[in-house]
């Protein structure tokens, strides 16, 4: 089956209403044609008004780096699904290393965002990876799988296509460079193999997208490989011209 690729841009917790602003201006500005492909931004919470304006007539789309698993109560500093419909996102962004390593999200409470998500009918995108210590012990697919096992349980196969595994070695973030090819290759594979034996004979499985250190110099090499369904920008989704580039690369 055919599927869109997808570049999804992670801002983090980075520029201000200006900047933010000027950037979306710039992107769309260049008139992309985003045929067979999703572009998808996620800005931090307080600018996604703003920016929901601003994308209204484009292909844009808007996703939060987070979101909580309940409609609403006492949840200090959390945000539900409503309230990230109001502001016009389709996309969440669940499980990134940050929230893990910095907030202490667990595999658990992963799931149970994941799970809401999907009945929420949004667009998820689910990141998962390794350590650096992780791989140089040789743990990495024991890792990938069991986030994979734990996150993903008791998810029907009906909501697999709303769902985007983003791979991303975490020595890999904002470090500069990328792994060997080879081996976000061997870790892809695994992903789609180990993908295909929770959900046996299923034609909808998760999209799989690579992240770490992607830019517009080695975006062609990564996505020259087999099982990678696009890509998730960091640092370089702060700059129109090196993210323009990547998604006109995705996109050819
Ligand atoms: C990320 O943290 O999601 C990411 C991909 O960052 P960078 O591109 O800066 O490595």
């Amino acid at each position: 089956m055919d599927r869109n690729k997808l570049v999804f841009a992670n801002w983090k917790m980075n520029l201000d209403i200006n900047s933010s602003t000027k950037l979306i201006k710039e992107i769309l500005c260049r008139n992309l044609n985003y045929k067979n492909i999703d572009v998808v931004v996620a800005p931090p919470f307080v600018y996604l008004s703003e920016i929901n304006n601003m994308l209204k007539n484009s292909q844009l789309r808007l996703s939060s780096q987070n979101v909580f698993y309940n409609d609403n109560g006492a949840f200090t500093g959390e945000i539900s699904h409503e309230m990230l419909k109001d502001l016009g996102c389709e996309w969440v962004m669940i499980g990134h290393s940050e929230r893990r390593i910095h907030l202490f999200e667990t595999n658990e409470m992963i799931n149970k965002k994941i799970i809401f998500s999907c009945k929420k009918d949004f667009n998820v995108i689910f990141c998962i990876g390794e350590s650096y210590e992780e791989r140089q012990k040789g743990k990495t697919f024991d890792v990938i799988k069991n986030q994979l096992n734990e996150s993903l349980k008791n998810i029907e196969n009906k909501y697999l296509h709303k769902i985007v595994i983003g791979y991303e070695p975490i020595w890999a973030i904002g470090s500069g460079s990328i792994p060997d090819l080879k081996d976000i290759q061997e870790t892809h594979n695994f992903i789609n193999h180990h993908l295909n034996e929770i959900y046996p004979n299923c034609d909808n499985l998760p999209r799989i997208v690579y992240g770490g250190s992607v830019d517009d110099s080695n975006i062609d090499s990564i996505m020259s490989l087999k099982n990678v369904d696009g890509v998730l920008v960091g640092s370089a989704s702060l700059d129109c011209k090196k993210f323009c580039d990547i998604v006109l690369s995705v996109g050819k």
